[in-house]
């Protein structure tokens, strides 16, 4: 009844097509800090992208870490439970938002 099973295999499949996001994007990083010899315009493009790796490593592990909380809450039965005011958190609103740990009246 309320054990998220759902929601945990929707977790799980975000999960690991972001793990293997991150591991491409890590991959590209090393590859692109391999020292080469370039002039300085090709330097600083590359260092661009370099900024743009960077930040989507970032958000897809902050959204890792995000999902691996929620998988954790749901084995230890905390799942769905506003952090703020201890109230369940509406179905509709973990449908959307499985990583939400507040409800909408305390996340507004
Ligand atoms: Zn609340």
């Amino acid at each position: 009844m309320t054990d998220h099973a759902e929601i945990r295999a929707s977790l799980l499949r975000r999960m690991e097509a972001l793990e293997r996001r991150v591991g491409r994007i890590a991959e590209d990083l090393r590859h692109e800090s391999e020292p080469v010899e370039k002039d300085f315009e090709e330097q600083a493009t590359q260092r661009e992208n370099e900024d743009v790796l960077g930040a989507l490593d970032d958000a897809g592990r902050r959204e890792l870490a995000a999902i691996r909380a929620a998988l954790s809450r749901i084995d230890a039965g905390s799942y769905g439970t506003c952090r703020r005011c201890g109230e369940p958190i509406a179905t509709e609103r973990l449908r959307v938002l499985p990583t939400a740990l507040d409800c909408v009246g305390c996340a507004a």
